[in-house]
């Protein structure tokens, strides 16, 4: 495996889409990126565009309205590429499905109702940690995505 792709999986670029949650997971994934965490120390760095990353992080139930959008952004991603769901609501739908579960008359459900996720992240919202800890996760698919031995 070559230099370049064996360093790029230590410094994963990441993509966020927000599906559409209440924000809740949004403001712990900020707080995991931002100085108190700081995972930016590591080289994982949030992007503008979906071409530039390695990552793509999901959060928030899916609505019937974002899942074009959603599956657009998905192939824009450069292969290799990881999608952590993060939230019940992108690993599920969460409290957004009706109460046996399905889908509603705005929300489709998870992330994985409409493109592939590696790693799901749960929790209401989840903590910055249990964030950083599906990164490192979707670096090791990524690691195994490329060829790369753990
Ligand atoms: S999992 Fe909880 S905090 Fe996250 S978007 Fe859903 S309702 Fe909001």
């Amino acid at each position: 495996m070559g230099f370049k792709q064996k360093m790029f999986t230590y410094s994963p670029w990441i993509y966020h889409l927000h599906a559409g949650g209440c924000n809740g997971c949004d403001i712990e994934l900020v707080a995991a990126l931002t100085p108190r965490f700081d995972v930016e120390r590591f080289g994982i760095k949030l992007v503008t565009s979906p071409r530039h990353a390695d990552i793509l992080i999901v959060t928030g139930p899916v609505t019937k309205h974002i899942a074009p959008f959603m599956k657009r952004v998905y192939m824009q991603v450069p292969k290799p590429k990881v999608v952590i769901a993060i939230g019940s609501c992108a690993c599920s739908g969460g409290i957004f499905n009706d109460v046996e579960g399905g889908e509603t008359y705005a929300i489709l459900g998870g992330a994985d109702k409409v493109i592939p996720v590696d790693v799901f992240v749960s929790g209401c919202p989840p903590k910055p940690e249990a964030i950083i800890n599906g990164v490192v996760k979707a670096i090791n698919v990524l690691r195994g995505k490329c060829g790369v031995v753990k």
